[in-house]
């Protein structure tokens, strides 16, 4: 059902799209790397990743002993920077993979990101986790997020676009893989009357009962994504007259709409700080700021969530290579220069949020909230 969705000849039904991505970074670990050890297949590699986004994207290269390096996000779909990638390329020129995801329903810049990859012989991971149902019709590549990597994940959890409540799917048009993924996933056991193993295994298989949430809920996808949009399109209109835009995407995209975002204009943000753990703002009138609107939801009992913080700025990954499209190499993590932020990533967490964006939302509660966010720039 999945496969034939996305166009491709193979899913694999497994626990979460966590454990997709780990079969895929390992099926990519052993073409790169064959007879490489399982649990250190990536021993000494460094893998390409998507800088912001949740960190189940880019974890499993960790799993498997690799060394993640960040590419900076752009700012006409918020994901990773092609820029950045051939830069990358440059500073690293002996990465053959790279683990790339298309955030909240928006796809990334393939027809560069694909080219890029060709050119230097690297694999791509894809993480549609958040993407299914997405798009992309461009002139090197076209088709469904999730069917652009080399190795492809989505993810059945509660909060996506479809949901078995759990679950994730290793996408696929070679059988092989399909049926090394199948295996792993079942504690690799082999064809045998007792239980025969020869390589190490997991417990990723889908439970049954997840199937059969997810496979109802599947026939539901174009009606979720009508109601995602629509949502998308009241939070444009609504907000059309305040000093923000919600989230933007390419010409060629065609969104799922998974999750409506806003960014306020530099202009018009109030001063703001995080640290690690907590923040501070200075309410000022005619201006706002991220932490400030999640408050005021927050007061309505209103649930609305901060941009993922970008994995440069995370204490796990702080210490990791970091690429953006200007400086040389990993700069300042965060660092305020000249009024701007050097990297594109810190400054979309800095001024950006997700909306409420449930597709079971009345439009009268939406009303609700585009009135409260007014409120914040009074
Ligand atoms: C949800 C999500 C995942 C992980 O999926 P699970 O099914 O929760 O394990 C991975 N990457 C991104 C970008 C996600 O949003």
């Amino acid at each position: 059902m999945t496969a034939e969705y996305l166009g491709m000849n193979y899913a694999v039904a497994l626990s979460c799209g966590t454990a997709a991505l780990h079969l895929c970074v390992k099926l990519a670990a052993e073409r790169i790397n064959p007879g490489a050890e399982p649990g250190n297949s990536l021993a000494g590699q460094r893998v390409f990743c998507s800088d912001m986004t949740f960190d189940a994207s880019v974890n499993p290269v960790v799993y498997e002993g690799g060394e993640t390096v960040f590419i900076d996000t752009e700012t006409d779909t918020w994901n990773m920077d092609p820029e950045a990638l051939e830069k990358a390329f440059k500073l690293y020129p002996d990465v053959k993979l790279v683990v790339l995801a298309h955030l909240y329903g928006v796809p990334a810049k393939m027809d560069e990101i694909v080219t890029i990859c060709r050119k230097h012989g690297a694999l791509i991971v894809e993480d549609a986790a958040e993407a299914m149902g997405a798009r992309y019709d461009g002139s090197v590549v076209s088709g469904m997020c999730g069917s652009f990597g080399d190795f492809n994940a989505i993810s059945f959890n509660g909060n996506k676009i479809v949901t078995g409540s759990s679950g994730g799917m290793f996408v696929t048009n070679n059988k092989d893989d399909a049926d090394k993924v199948r295996k792993w996933s079942t504690q690799s056991r082999e064809a045998a009357p007792w239980y025969q193993h020869e390589e190490l295994g997991y417990n990723y298989r889908m439970s049954n009962i997840i199937a059969g949430i997810a496979r109802g809920n599947i026939l539901h996808i174009d009606e979720h994504i009508a109601q995602k949009k629509a949502i998308y399109e009241r939070y444009r209109e609504g907000l059309k007259d305040l000093p923000v835009v919600v989230n933007p995407f390419e010409d060629k995209a065609k969104l799922n709409y998974w999750l409506s975002c806003l960014l306020i204009d530099e202009s018009a943000m109030c001063q703001q700080v995080r640290g690690e753990k907590e923040y501070l703002y200075v309410s000022e009138p005619g201006k706002s700021c991220p932490m400030e609107i999640l408050d005021a939801l927050s007061a309505f009992n209103v649930e609305g969530r901060p941009i993922w913080k970008p994995m440069h700025m995370q204490p796990m990954y702080r210490m990791n290579g970091f690429v953006t499209r200007e400086g040389n190499g990993r700069g300042c993590t965060n660092a305020y220069i000249n009024g701007g932020y050097v990297d594109v990533g810190a400054d979309i967490f800095q001024r950006g949020l997700c909306l409420p964006s449930d597709n079971k939302m009345k439009s009268e509660e939406q009303d609700v909230i585009i009135d409260i966010i007014h409120r914040c720039f009074r």
